[in-house]
């Protein structure tokens, strides 16, 4: 990993230069993360690391799900209002990329005042730098003209870069929006991806998905680095890959919340009632079901995964978010449905995910495979039955399955019979034992890069000396 030991600073009036930032400890560090749930996590786990090396904190957060600064005293929290961009739209999943695109093209006009009061604050610490999301790509020019140095936090993998870069090309030569005849050939510029794995959200155009990708990786040439929520040993070959293209440093210092003890930063209340329940079942019994923050499915598809699960014959937890099953505002369980799992089976709203992943009764994770879920499976040791939905999920999924191997994918239409077929080889059969035993295996790579010497741990000490390096 190339480690440059320098922050890029911008002047303003003037040219990028490169040069030191003369820092030191007790400054400040300012965070920006996107206002998701699966971005959100990850930045404050960031946050947790620089106060614990001695970093006073800033967090900015904007109105659409802002974050519960009482559960953060020793924070200071800025709320930017965002105006009309957190009402405008509907809450569809094509919509957070409108709402990414908006956001950022009101930047200056949001962020401007509210970052130059903070930079300017002589009550304060001096500011050493900005870690910003890979998606508040015009953020990147603000703080530069502020001479504010940058760096940028990628919640996703690093190999998900590589996707992002490959769209654009892929779509300059017409192979955007993929032919049905074309969905299973490979794309040999990210392999294991086939056309059907390329990052799409939803409805939403390509235009809109290309703009917002393009932007993401041109402010990324335009930063002082990028830190990434994963670990050496699954994504070094695609971290080299993307320095080729973008000869930025790069720091995987993942998973971050294997590095910082705090609060839960969930945006929805967490049932902790499934944690008692666990207690009572056999170990690596349980299936936990649970599609993250922002993936639906329609009534059709939430009968299918009920009977699935009721046939399935495993206990579980699913967790069914509010506002997951469109056009329903309620879960409007099937007849028949809670007598034929006979109680061992628990439907929660929210629940405490990584305590759950971490309980010795749960044998597998059905997810969507959100990166912060693959990876928390992957450090609990908990295999997979992938069912991805969009972004980079697709890709996540095609890594579990086909390069980890510690997974099985749940293809085409969502049918009882192959979710319940799904559960039994991933629980039951010689498949899963040897599954299983991958999974083992993994997540013993995911417990030594945490330990001291290990190279997330390495690689943090690296980025806290260019942080506070003069
Ligand atoms: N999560 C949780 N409880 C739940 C479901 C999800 O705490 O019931 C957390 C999960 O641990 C992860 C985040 O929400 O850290 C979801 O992020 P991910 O990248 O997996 O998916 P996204 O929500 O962004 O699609």
């Amino acid at each position: 990993m190339h480690c440059n030991l320098t922050l890029r600073v911008a002047v303003p009036n003037d040219r990028s230069i490169i040069g030191n930032i003369h820092t030191l400890m007790g400054k400040r560090v300012l965070l920006f993360p996107v206002p998701y749930q699966g971005h959100i996590n990850p930045m404050l786990e960031l946050a947790a690391i620089l106060h614990s090396r001695g970093f006073s904190i800033t967090i900015f957060h904007t109105n659409f799900n802002p974050i519960d600064s009482t559960k953060y005293p020793s924070y200071r929290f800025v709320l930017v209002d965002d105006g009309e961009i957190s009402s405008q739209f509907e809450s569809t999943v094509e919509n957070t990329v409108h709402r990414l695109i908006a956001w950022n093209n009101s930047c200056e006009q949001l962020f401007h005042d509210c970052l130059t009061n903070v930079i300017s604050d002589k009550n304060e610490e001096p500011v050493a730098c900005l870690i910003r999301d890979t998606h508040w790509y015009n953020l990147q020019y603000l703080a530069n003209k502020l001479g504010v140095p940058t760096l940028v936090l990628r919640t996703g993998s690093a190999a998900s870069l590589n996707w992002f870069m490959t769209f654009s090309q892929l779509l300059k030569k017409g192979f955007i929006p993929v032919q049905e005849s074309q969905l299973d050939m490979p794309v040999a510029e990210i392999a294991p991806l086939r056309m059907k794995d390329l990052p799409r959200v939803g409805n939403c155009s390509r235009e809109a998905i290309n703009n917002l990708f393009t932007n993401d990786m041109e402010a990324i040439r335009a930063s002082s680095g990028v830190i990434v929520n994963t670990f050496d040993a699954i994504d070094n070959k695609e971290v080299e890959k993307f320095r080729e293209a973008i000869p930025v440093p790069v720091f995987c210092i993942g998973p971050l919340y294997k590095f910082s003890l705090m609060a839960s930063s969930s945006l929805l209340n967490e049932d902790r009632t499934c944690l008692e329940w666990l207690e009572t079942q056999a170990p690596g019994s349980v299936l936990y079901v649970s599609f993250g923050s922002l993936a639906c499915m329609n009534y059709e598809e939430f009968i299918e995964i009920a009977w699935g699960l009721a046939n399935g014959n495993q206990p579980f937890i699913w967790v069914v978010r509010p506002g997951s099953i469109l056009g329903k505002d309620e879960v409007d369980l099937p007849d028949g449905f809670i007598e034929a799992t006979k109680g061992d089976g628990k439907i929660v709203s929210w629940a405490p995910q990584r305590e759950v992943l971490a309980h010795e009764a749960v044998g597998a994770f059905w997810t969507h495979n959100g990166w912060n879920s693959t990876l928390e499976a992957i450090c609990e040791g908990v295999p997979m039955i992938c069912r991805p939905q969009f972004s980079d999920q697709m890709g996540n999924a095609q890594y579990v399955t086909r390069v980890w191997k510690v997974g099985i994918e749940l293809e085409g239409k969502l049918e009882r019979g192959k979710i319940e077929k799904a559960i039994k080889q991933l629980m039951k059969d010689d498949e899963g034992a040897e599954i299983r035993q991958r999974m083992r295996s993994m997540k013993n790579e995911a417990s030594c890069c945490i330990k001291s010497d290990g190279s997330s741990s390495i690689n943090i000490d690296k980025l806290m000396d260019v942080i506070s390096s003069s």
